[in-house]
């Protein structure tokens, strides 16, 4: 297995100053051919406490953001509260309360249920209400016309999202609206399409040379 590590940290909480511990990811191995790597473009990491120490959840308020927007604060995190101990993925849906209460956009929300339901995969659990949550967080965000983005690729990503709910339809003419600015290979596209229009839901890992294309990555320098 490829080596991943943890971090212990102590943070400052943004929003009422508590220090308290938390983990990091302190090793990730870069993507290579090897990768796996699903169709809705995410990573599969083999441990669901990985994804989740993306997040900073604060046992005072309770509040939850990606912790890169967390100070680190010099006191070792032995001698400090620690995070209250939640479920993997259902800090996700934290994440996405503190983003409602602070108005932060509908696309940042999508982004976090959408890594609530591949982190409720990576747990074993059922991510249905993250996967509903991601499409209607994204349709808003893609139905706003004031932000600039890669707006060709999220929607491949919706189509995605719409196919593995079962919503056929919706996810052809997603994937109909996805140009290459999106900067995905037309294979992968038609690909995909073509699973929607059989009525096929499943989740497909990408092939190595459509990994290396996306992620723009070579074969493996150490091969593990
Ligand atoms: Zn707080």
């Amino acid at each position: 297995m490829k080596f991943f590590k943890l971090r212990h940290l102590t943070v400052v909480c943004p929003e009422c100053q508590t220090i308290f511990a938390t983990y990091e990811v302190a090793r990730l191995p870069a993507i290579d051919l090897t990768t796996p790597i699903e169709s809705d473009l995410h990573r599969i990491l083999p441990d669901p406490e990985l994804r989740s120490s993306l997040l900073a959840m604060c046992p005072n308020c309770i509040y939850t953001w990606w912790l890169s927007s967390f100070k680190e604060h010099f006191y070792l995190p032995q001698v400090v509260p620690d995070s209250p101990p939640t479920e993997p993925a259902k800090k996700f849906a934290h994440a996405v309360a503190s983003g409602r209460k602070h108005n932060v956009h509908t696309l940042d929300r999508a982004v976090l249920a959408l890594n609530g339901y591949w982190c409720a995969m990576e747990e074993g659990v059922d991510g249905s209400k993250f996967l509903s949550l991601a499409k209607n967080e994204l349709a808003a965000a893609l139905a706003d016309p004031s932000w600039a983005g890669n707006r060709s690729r999220y929607n491949y990503v919706m189509g995605e999202i719409l196919r593995l709910s079962g919503e056929y339809d919706g996810a052809v003419k997603c994937y109909e609206k996805v140009d290459s600015s999106a900067g995905l290979p037309t294979e992968l596209v038609a690909k995909m399409k073509e699973f929607a229009l059989y009525g096929n839901k499943s989740t497909v890992r990408l092939p190595p040379h459509i990994v290396g294309i996306v992620f723009n990555c070579a074969q493996p320098v150490n091969p593990a």
